[in-house]
């Protein structure tokens, strides 16, 4: 799909604009120095879900990669609710970014302006694959939170995704999984991960992930539930003994994978279903925070 040929209704600069019109110049600070910040909100039948959790994890975000951003939470929630409306939006997707305007070639930014922009389409499944996804390993780790704002979605944290998954794609695998620093399990190019040996969930621990707000709602849902979970730092011996694995992610949702290189993993796990299951329900429900669980 040519995003740059949506029929919707864009916000941008305090309007919503029709999204032919919402152009930015090629000297942008942002796409020269990829200090943009962004997230993705799911819309399920005309509600976004953990509307609040991204909002804020926006602001975070905006924070980590020095902007200076003074909206409020309430403001932005009520220009997606009227994107939504206004763009006739059953199921679909939100991208919020904030950039900087073209008023700096250089690192200094002290004259650019942050702007926000959101933009909304329709969207289905990411993946597509009920029957699991195939992952290649990256030769690429993940960056930690000592050398880079790990904890920002920004544009400049996506670069070694990006590559991987160019690379993943080439050798025919649906994504791949990224090692941190240290050799172990972080997470794929945009999901969280989670495996499940002997009715205990395992995921990763946050210094080389974003903390993802699916991630958050998968814990929060084993918790109440009485599942054992361990959150650690866990090398590639230790995840192939798992019998399941899934990632997590706004856009991927629960998505079992099937295989990791040329090890083959359970998909029809009872766990897995439970907590696809689960999801089902804040589709339907779609709070607006994770605690609201
Ligand atoms: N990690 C990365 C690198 C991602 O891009 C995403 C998608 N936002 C996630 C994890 C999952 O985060 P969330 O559940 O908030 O979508």
């Amino acid at each position: 799909m040519d995003f740059s040929k949506l029929k919707n209704k864009i916000y941008l600069k305090n309007k919503f604009i029709s999204s032919r019109n919402a152009n930015i110049h090629v000297l942008n600070h942002s796409l020269h120095f990829a200090t943009s910040v962004f997230e993705g909100i799911r819309v399920y039948n005309s509600k976004p879900l953990f509307l609040i959790d991204h909002i804020e994890r926006l602001f975070l975000s905006a924070k980590l990669m020095g902007h200076d951003f003074p909206m409020k939470s309430e403001r932005i929630q009520k220009i997606i609710i009227k994107l939504i409306k206004i763009n006739n939006i059953k199921d679909g997707y939100i991208r919020p970014i904030i950039f900087r305007s073209a008023d700096s070639m250089s690192p200094e930014t002290s004259l650019c302006k942050s702007i926000l922009a959101i933009a909304i389409w329709k969207w289905g499944k990411l993946f597509s694959k009920d029957s699991g996804v195939k992952l290649d390993i990256s030769k690429f780790p993940k960056l930690n939170k000592k050398i880079y704002p790990i904890q920002a979605k920004s544009s400049g944290s996506y670069q070694t995704s990006v590559i991987s998954r160019i690379d993943s794609r080439r050798k025919k695998y649906d994504d791949c999984l990224m090692l941190d620093l240290k050799g172990n399990i972080a997470e794929s190019s945009a999901c969280n991960i989670f495996w499940i040996k002997k009715n205990i969930l395992f995921t990763t621990k946050e210094h080389s992930i974003l903390n993802g707000i699916t991630r958050k709602a998968v814990i929060k849902i084993a918790k109440k539930k009485g599942i054992l979970i361990k959150i650690g730092d866990y090398n590639l011996k230790d995840f192939y003994k798992a019998d399941s694995i899934f990632l997590t992610g706004t856009a991927a949702e629960i998505q079992p994978i099937k295989k990791v290189l040329n090890k083959n993993f359970n998909v029809n796990c009872e766990l897995i279903n439970f907590f696809k299951s689960q999801y089902e329900k804040l589709k339907i429900s779609c709070p607006d925070k994770v605690s609201k669980i």
